[in-house]
């Protein structure tokens, strides 16, 4: 991973989980794990995050929020779905009231499998993500400075 031109800001939304993923989100931010030695910045402001950490499947209440989180980032973003119930419904899939994996309802960058994801795979899921971001803020710079030449209005990368 190279240099990172600023600190990504990291929201975590917890979908619909049974806690499990996120206890060993929280665990990544302690000491023994340390997921801020990468330069991550905790948030909770949408408006203020790069990087969406959503666990649990997407339900008919969280579906709605998950939206509008997603909406709120600023372009470019990454979202990484942590755990098998984000990646894919998991073993909750089948319940009258999932709708499935968080790809169901927003775009899915990385995907984090495990039950319940271990702190190493997180960790490694969010570097994955940090080398992602800055190719979409490559593309992003590129897409704006074109634009800006022929007089054009770039979008996100993501709309
Ligand atoms: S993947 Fe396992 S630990 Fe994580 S939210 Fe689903 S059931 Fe819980």
């Amino acid at each position: 991973m190279g240099k990172l031109a600023k600190s990504p800001w990291l929201l975590h939304y917890d979908g619909s989980s049974c806690n499990g993923c996120d206890i060993e989100v929280l665990a990544c931010t302690t000491p023994v794990y340390d997921i801020e030695r990468f330069g991550i910045i905790n948030t909770g402001d949408p408006f203020q995050a790069d990087i969406l950490l959503i666990t649990g499947g997407i339900n008919s209440q969280s579906e709605s929020v998950v939206k509008q989180i997603y909406s709120q980032m600023p372009n470019p973003k990454v979202v990484v779905a942590v755990g098998i119930c984000a990646c894919t419904g998991g073993i909750f899939k089948t319940c009258y009231n999932i709708k499935g994996g968080v790809d169901t309802v927003i775009p899915v960058d990385i995907y984090v499998p495990g039950c319940a994801a271990r702190p190493q795979a997180i960790i490694d899921g969010v570097v994955k993500a940090l080398a992602l971001l800055e190719q979409k803020r490559a593309d992003y710079a590129a897409q704006r400075r074109s634009a800006s030449q022929e007089g054009g209005i770039v979008r996100g990368a993501d709309q």
